[in-house]
């Protein structure tokens, strides 16, 4: 670090007291650090050490056009951009879930990402902060709890504090907890006693540490057979219960109001596309909106759905109720041996409904023609064969086909027909 401040040196004036680069903690979020940065190294404020860091730290990685927080501390810090934005940044959290896209690290990603909070607030724990300053001789944010969703210190189940103020985060949390510069989010260790809460909690911190982006389309899609298996409605039209409307009915309401305020909005059977949209794949989901509907639609899934690759087929369709000879043949009757009518009426593949009535002695009669069909009748009747073989326009190779595969039940098939 002591050549990287004799290199920069001679471009840059330098504050008084000198350069300090603290170490980077486990689990500090990157613009809490940076704020450590500004103040142990005597930054007037954080413009002149953003300033500083832009032109002491441009090259290869850093084109002028980018002036990126996450490359720059990085670069400061000589960690690999990937593992930075990884486990120091929400990066990973707010980008859309696209796993084959760019790279977290990729500037196309972090210009518009890099420098986010997921919560509208800063967060600490105030029993962390002074466990922090016992141990390290500072306190600094965490990411953990920065994530959305998370009210709580999970190590010490303590409910978090929030800061509003505007750059908060720049300033060590001990100082807010001195100035008492903060609100408890009171609720929190309550809300974290609801089943899907804990679920989502579990989820997002799972996620933060996994190695791979999470595939948002093949997960996307699992959902959506699941919400239709449960009967949801996954389209803007019609009148069904809708994700939105199951999230509101089992996450608790304070929780939804603090992490989801527009869902708190959201009218009952209103299609909400920025939750909603989560089960159609051909948008771009949010990687929390994803996580979210997981507790909800699938309460027993642990985090290795999160690795979901549409490879393999975890929900099995239910078994329909074998159908009994009784009702193909009634159905076969009262749809004149209409294969397509009848796979239709009985919600059965018509491949296997027409071979299923082949069995029964069932020929298709849908496509037959009205003089061969009036041929077959006249047969059934009592015509004798020659005669009905006689019937104009007759198709014969019909006709004899049907004959030679016919039971009883095709007589009733075709006087069903004329009988109506
Ligand atoms: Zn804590």
């Amino acid at each position: 670090m002591l050549v990287l401040k004799s290199e920069i040196a001679h471009e840059t004036a330098l504050p008084d007291i000198g350069l300090h680069i603290p170490e980077i903690m486990p689990d500090e979020f990157h613009l809490g650090y940076f704020g450590r940065f500004a103040t142990l190294s005597g930054f007037e404020n954080e413009k002149v050490a953003d300033a500083f860091l832009r032109e002491g730290f441009s090259d290869g990685i850093m084109q002028s056009a980018y002036n990126l927080m996450p490359l720059k501390l990085a670069k400061l810090l000589n960690i690999s951009p990937d593992d930075f934005v990884k486990n120091h940044t929400l990066v990973t959290l707010l980008r859309a879930a696209k796993h084959t896209e760019k790279k977290n690290h990729h500037p196309d990603v972090i210009t518009t990402l890099g420098n986010k909070l997921a919560k509208r607030h800063a967060s600490f724990c105030e029993k962390c902060v002074h466990e922090d300053i016992d141990y390290w001789g500072v306190s600094y944010w965490r990411r953990s709890h920065q994530l959305t969703g998370v009210g709580i210190c999970l190590k010490h189940n303590e409910n978090l504090c929030r800061v509003g103020t505007r750059n908060a985060i720049y300033e060590q949390p001990a100082s807010h907890l001195r100035n008492h510069n903060f609100l408890l989010n009171d609720t929190g260790v309550k809300d974290a006693e609801n089943p899907y809460v804990i679920k989502f909690m579990e989820l997002i911190n799972d996620f933060m540490d996994m190695e791979a982006n999470i595939n948002g389309a093949a997960l996307s899609k699992l959902l959506a057979n699941k919400a239709k298996q449960l009967d949801l409605r996954i389209h803007a039209e019609g009148s069904r219960k809708l994700l939105s409307d199951l999230l509101i009915e089992k996450y608790p309401p304070g929780w939804i109001e603090l992490h989801f305020p527009s869902l708190q909005l959201k009218k009952q059977g209103e299609f909400f596309h920025e939750y909603d949209g989560a089960l159609i794949s051909s948008f771009s989901q949010s990687v929390t909106k994803l996580l979210l509907a997981i507790p909800v639609l699938l309460p027993d899934a642990d985090s290795r759905i999160l690795s979901h690759s549409g490879n393999i087929k975890p929900v099995v369709q239910p078994k329909k109720p074998v159908l009994s000879q009784n009702q193909l043949i009634e159905s076969y009757v009262s749809n004149q041996g209409n294969i397509n009518q009848i796979s239709a009426s009985l919600n059965r593949k018509s491949s296997k409904i027409s071979a299923k009535l082949r069995l029964l002695g069932c020929p298709a009669l849908g496509t037959v023609d009205k003089a061969t069909l009036s041929a077959l009748n006249a047969f059934y009747n009592g015509a004798p064969l020659a005669e009905a073989m006689l019937t104009p326009n007759i198709n014969i190779n019909v006709f004899s086909e049907i004959l030679r595969v016919s039971g009883a039940h095709v007589k009733k098939a075709i006087n069903f027909r004329q009988s109506l």
